[in-house]
This record gives C-alpha cells, structure tokens and sequence, in this order.
C-alpha cells in the first residue's frame, strides 16, 4: 500500500495536469495512524480525485485532514457539478469501493452534492 504523504504528492501532480487548482496546507502531519488505515485513505483519496478530474468540471480541490481525539476526517471538496450517477449497467465501482473499504476499518464515507461535491471520510483512532 502507498503512504498518504505520498499520495497527496501524487494527487497534487494529477491536479496540476488537469489545471485545477490545489488548495491546502503544505504539510500534512498525521500522527498514529495505523498502517491499514493509513493505505486506505490513501486509496480514498486517489479514487476521491481522480472522480475530480473525470467527473466535476473544477476549477479548485482542497483537500484537509482533521485529527481529533476519537478520529481522523479527510475531506475532498471540488467547486464543479456532481453528476448524477448513471444507471446499474454504468455505474462505476469508485465510491462504492471507497465506502466498502471504510466499512472494514468502521470508517465512514458522506458525499454532499449542493455546492460542487464533499466528500468527507471519517475513520475512528482506535482501530480494533
Ligand atoms: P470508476 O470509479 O469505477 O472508474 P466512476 O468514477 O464513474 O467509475 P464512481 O467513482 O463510483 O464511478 O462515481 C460514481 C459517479 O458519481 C460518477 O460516474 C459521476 O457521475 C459521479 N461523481 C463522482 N464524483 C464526482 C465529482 N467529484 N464530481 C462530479 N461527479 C462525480
Ligand atoms: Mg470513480
């Protein structure tokens, strides 16, 4: 699995290509974070945006991390249009890869549609 550090260097390249700009803090710090946790925000944060560049039409991303106490919130907003998901034969298997992977680590995924699209992942601390 790849590390986020990593990733986020990575998604930042993919923007850039696409000519949308990135927006967040420089340097991310997570701190303990197990290592199953930390692959697959990573994943989540690469299907997050790559859905960015396919789908929104955006001219901006930002991408933050929160930690608390209890969690950890990744959340991926775009300022473009979420596209209403096509039907069962051409629906993708992105966020539903995404939420099926969370679920295993008793993370959590919202998707928020109203002003361009939000998707805020949460994945508890205290992985069992
Ligand atoms: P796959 O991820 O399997 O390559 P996909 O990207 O179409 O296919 P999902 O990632 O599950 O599938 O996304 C489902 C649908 O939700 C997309 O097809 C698109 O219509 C819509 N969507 C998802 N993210 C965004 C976004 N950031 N902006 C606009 N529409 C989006
Ligand atoms: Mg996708």
């Amino acid at each position: 699995g790849i590390r986020l550090k990593d990733e986020i260097v990575r998604v930042k390249q993919i923007l850039k290509a696409a000519e949308i700009n990135f927006e967040g803090n420089q340097d991310i710090s997570i701190k303990n974070v197990p290592l199953l946790t930390e692959n697959i925000l990573s994943m989540c944060l690469k299907e997050a945006v790559n859905n960015v560049v396919k789908h929104s039409g955006a001219t901006s991303c930002s991408i933050s991390f929160v930690q608390s106490w209890k969690e950890m919130v990744m959340t991926i907003h775009d300022n473009g249009v979420f596209k209403v998901e096509g039907d069962k034969d051409t629906r993708g298997s992105g966020l539903l890869g995404m939420r099926e992977r969370l679920e295993f680590i008793n993370g959590s995924l919202e998707l928020e549609t109203k002003e361009g699209t939000t998707l805020v992942i949460r994945v508890p601390n205290d992985v069992k």
